[in-house]
């Protein structure tokens, strides 16, 4: 059975970066009718972000992606995050140690640094493994009884991976294929800490193993952990999963990778959901604030590296998952385009349902104090929402529905208002008073053969009464806005205008 993990380190807010991992995760995990796994990998104690976890948990849900197994969602391989599975991987390093291919390592930081600068001095560069590690201090180079000693006077240790000389290892990744990698250029990571924590490559390897992951969909920030996490496996005997790197997500404009400053910079947001950072109190815009449809930010994430080699460019969730494929994810960078989010954004806006727009925009009105039968609004949002991006505009698109314009745009009433357009109104707004039916099709046949008998062209009337009515040279038909706001209130527009 399929199993895939999503494990972020809760060291802050989920960057849509993560938000891409986590999703195409879940598509895997979909397609294949398996599980899509939340593991909290929050063994660093001292990039523990305080809200970090919920904010991640919100941002799954909000993005209609939800974990099936994790914190809170026992199916028996947990618990989910790290920290409570702590006495759990001492023996597995143990392990390592007593098959040979680990160690334990007494070096301080400073001797590593004097190492490294010395090491520098000559040109080179200090590299942990089989070559100095015989003159290091540690249970390769000491006598038993000395690191027996040392660990027993509570000095500071590491457990290091010993990693192996003159080999070749042949890595594969779904997505880039086959590597191959000197193990020479490797360097002794550390797995495990005198505090009593793993880090992150120990209980990564641990955990999938003991998680049953299958395959390993992941950022290409891990790409160069590779080798490492291959002979980790090797040395456990363990079988390892399949991996999948996704390439970089790049900044708009330039070169390299997208960061918050970014989005700060530029005005565009990079995390799912607003974030208030703990410490600072600073506020991140999300996108769910911003007013996108999580379909639009799900939709954008999953072009944002992968393509369904068809022309086809929206996607619901479900179609999503049964056109996924790793193997059609890219290797190269991909360019995060905010305008392209916006485009997803306006089209998800068309395909909302006006029940729930008209939900939006009703809160809107009542926070100006404008009443309005739930219908009308319905009907409004409908009419009005091919011109809007966010719910937030629909203000702006259509405030002349529920209210008189107070102002005349003075470009536009230049433009449309002439001198002999006074006169013009008055005769319009005689005409309008006999006319029973206000519905906009009849009105436009109206209107049209009326100014039609005058010989006059459309624009010297059509322009000033939507000045008129809508206060400036902007939204939809004239006709429709005539019939909504009902033959009263135009002929009281017309008349203002003309005053
Ligand atoms: N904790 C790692 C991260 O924060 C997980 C990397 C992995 O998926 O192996 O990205």
């Amino acid at each position: 059975k399929v199993r895939v993990r999503f494990a972020p380190s809760p060291t802050g807010p989920l960057h849509i970066g993560g938000v891409r991992t986590a999703l195409y995760n879940y598509l895997f995990a979909k397609k294949h009718n398996g599980d899509f796994v939340l593991r909290i990998e929050d063994t660093d104690q001292n990039r523990y972000v305080e809200g970090a976890e919920d904010y991640i948990v919100e941002s799954l849900n909000w993005c209609g992606i939800p974990f099936d197994e994790g914190p809170g969602k026992e199916k028996g391989f947990g618990p989910y995050r790290q920290s409570e599975r702590k006495d759990k991987y001492r023996a597995y390093a143990e392990k390592l140690i007593e098959t040979g291919n680990a160690y334990y390592a007494f070096d301080t930081a400073e001797e590593l640094d004097a190492h490294r600068k010395e090491h520098e001095e000559n040109g080179k560069t200090f590299i942990y493994n089989w070559h100095n590690r015989e003159k290091l201090k540690n249970s390769l180079s000491l006598s038993q009884e000395e690191v027996q000693n040392k660990i027993e006077a509570d000095e500071d240790y590491v457990i290091r991976f010993k990693s192996p000389q003159d080999k070749t290892l042949h890595l594969k990744d779904v997505i880039r294929g086959e590597m191959e990698i000197d193990t020479n250029i490797l360097d002794d990571k550390v797995l495990f800490k005198s505090d009593g924590m793993p880090t992150y490559h120990l209980a990564n390897i641990v955990d999938d193993h003991l998680m049953e992951i299958t395959h390993v969909i992941r950022g290409e920030e891990w790409l160069p952990s590779l080798a490492l996490h291959y002979m980790l496996y090797i040395a456990f005997g363990w079988n390892a999963p399949e991996f999948a790197h996704l390439p970089l997500i790049l900044k708009p404009q330039g070169k390299g990778k997208l960061s918050k400053r970014d989005g700060e910079k530029m005005g565009f947001p990079v995390f799912p959901l607003e974030w208030k950072d703990p410490k600072s109190g600073d506020i991140a815009a999300g996108y769910r604030e911003e007013g996108y449809f999580p379909e639009a930010v799900v939709n954008m994430l999953a072009f944002l590296g992968w393509n369904p080699g068809t022309e086809q460019e929206f996607f619901t969730l479900d179609e999503l998952t049964k056109v996924f494929e790793l193997e059609r994810v890219h290797k190269g960078g991909a360019k995060f385009d905010p305008e392209k989010t916006k485009w997803f954004q306006q089209h998800y806006m068309q395909e909302a349902d006006d029940d729930l727009l008209a939900d939006e925009f009703e809160k809107q009105l009542t926070q100006k104090e404008i009443k309005a039968d739930k219908k009308y609004i319905k009907d409004v949002v409908a009419l009005i929402k091919e011109r809007t991006v966010f719910a937030e505009d629909f203000w702006e698109q259509g405030n002349f529905f529920f209210v008189a314009p107070t102002s005349f745009d003075p470009k536009d009433s230049k433009k449309a208002w002439k001198d002999d357009t006074g006169n013009l109104m008055i005769e319009l707004h005689e005409m309008l008073q006999e006319v029973e039916n206000f519905q906009a099709e009849n009105l436009q046949e109206t209107v049209k053969s009326w100014i039609k008998s005058k010989e006059i062209g459309f624009g010297k009337v059509m322009m000033p009464l939507r000045i008129a009515l809508v206060g400036a040279l902007q939204g939809p038909d004239l006709y429709k806005i005539a019939e909504f706001i009902g033959k009263e209130e135009t002929l009281k527009r017309i008349k203002k205008a003309v005053d």
